[in-house]
């Protein structure tokens, strides 16, 4: 296996650990742009990732129950885990 296969198949990575590329800026780009409003506050935003860093169903950064980037869909307030993995963290922040 090449390094670049092992890094397209990194179990329990998120993009950001993957390394620099144009997905993991082009990413972080749109979520900076989110509108307050809708944005994850920091601290929940960091405890949904640190779920999803500790699921099976996360393989390079992407959710395989979903098909989402974890980084993405746990950076909107409103969006919900498949399996709901995010929910009392959603208590202790919300
Ligand atoms: S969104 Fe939920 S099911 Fe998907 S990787 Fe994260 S914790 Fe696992």
């Amino acid at each position: 296996m090449t390094a670049q296969e092992s890094v397209r198949a990194c179990r329990r990575c998120l993009l950001y650990e993957m390394g620099e590329n144009a997905d993991y800026q082009n990413l972080y780009a749109y979520i900076e742009g989110l509108d307050e409003e809708i944005r994850t506050p920091r601290p929940l935003y960091e405890e949904r990732l640190a779920r999803c860093k500790g699921c099976d169903l996360l393989l390079s950064g992407m959710c395989r129950a979903c098909g989402c980037f974890v980084e993405l869909r746990a950076a909107v307030l409103a969006n919900r885990c498949p399996y709901d993995k995010w929910q009392d963290a959603q208590k202790r922040f919300g």
